[in-house]
């Protein structure tokens, strides 16, 4: 998406990363509205993670953004140009096809993505992050490097970094999620409720500290489900706790994998996060061994035939990965 806009609006990402909205409201290719706290999103907008939605069906696409501090409206503005760019780009479009909630759940990550990547210069991620899974700390010391970045772009662009199966998460300080980048695992709803769950308990306890244990954390139907991991608490500013949460090589202690999901006979909840179903396990999948949904059919090695590249952020047909994991071969060169 990097390289449609600098296709579109040559050197469009200097000004962009400095204020987006003001960029935005003078780019000739979309209307931007400004709208009031908490707004009503259109039914036809995609399901955003942000407070923002994205109209294509007006004479000129419109982007609406909810009122919220300047850094977090500017985060939603670059999530919901993604849509745009996304949306229409024709070899984009052609991808989409007939999109399911996989498609719309990986649509929202690559926004998130190109968002973080136009606020977060790479050097200073890097610098500070590392290139490896970061600790909850690092994360923390990356936002008070760019305060005047949401702590939202933070924690995604940190995800990139997540070397296994994990998630990094940002919540309120009483345990709500307000966004979760994942790797591998479902991302935890937004809204969702973390307290009891092993991390937050020693969080708590800690008041406030960096607190670390092994824990798992809780889906929309508000049961625990998915792999017990390793996590590392702490609070990123006021008001807000950054998680981050690996099933090995964390860099806060020694970590190995070990198989924690639950059993077929168990009672099992779905991880797919738009489902969410709890059921008592009893046919399980011959490929992969996890319990299948009976609600959705969900089992953990069911076929997604299309991935979000982590060089481009643009969603791309299964076809087109190459021999690295997530890179598409146009990237791959
Ligand atoms: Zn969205
Ligand atoms: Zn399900
Ligand atoms: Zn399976
Ligand atoms: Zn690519």
């Amino acid at each position: 998406m990097l390289r449609e806009l600098e296709r579109r609006s040559p050197g469009a990402l200097e000004d962009l990363r400095g204020d987006p909205i003001s960029w935005l409201q003078s780019w000739s290719e979309v209307d931007l509205r400004l709208l009031g706290p908490r707004p009503d999103i259109p039914a036809d907008s995609p399901r955003c993670d942000v407070e923002g939605g994205y109209r294509a069906t007006a004479l000129i696409p419109r982007i609406g953004i909810g009122r919220s501090t300047p850094a977090r409206m500017n985060f939603t503005a670059l999530h919901e140009l993604g849509h745009h760019l996304q949306r229409t780009t024709d070899e984009l479009v052609d991808n989409l096809g007939v999109r399911d909630d996989v498609g719309e759940a990986l649509e929202e990550a690559a926004c998130d993505a190109f968002a973080a990547a136009v606020l977060i210069p790479d050097q200073i991620a890097s610098d500070v992050l590392g290139d490896a899974t970061p600790a909850a700390t690092d994360v923390a010391a990356l936002w008070a490097r760019l305060p005047a970045v949401s702590r939202q772009a933070i924690v995604v662009r940190a995800s990139k970094n997540l070397q296994t199966d994990g998630h990094i998460v940002l919540l309120t300080e009483e345990g709500v999620v307000e966004i979760c980048a994942s790797r591998g695992a479902f991302r935890l709803p937004r809204g969702s409720h973390q307290q009891h769950t092993a991390i937050w308990d020693a969080h708590v306890r800690t008041h406030g500290a960096t607190a670390e244990t092994r824990t798992r954390f809780r889906y929309s139907s508000g049961l625990e489900a998915g792999e017990t991991m390793y996590a590392q608490a702490t609070t990123i500013g006021k008001g807000h706790v950054v998680i981050v949460a690996a099933v090995e090589r964390v860099p806060w202690q020694l970590s190995v994998y070990h198989d924690t999901r639950v059993r077929y006979g168990k009672s099992w909840t779905c991880e797919r996060t738009s489902c969410g179903a709890s059921f008592v396990a009893t046919d399980v999948c011959k490929t992969c061994g996890t319990p299948v949904c009976p609600e959705c059919n969900y089992c953990e090695c069911r076929t997604v035939d299309e991935f979000n590249c982590v060089e481009c952020f643009l969603i791309k047909p299964i076809a087109e990965q190459s021999a690295q994991v997530n890179v598409c071969v146009g990237c791959a060169g």
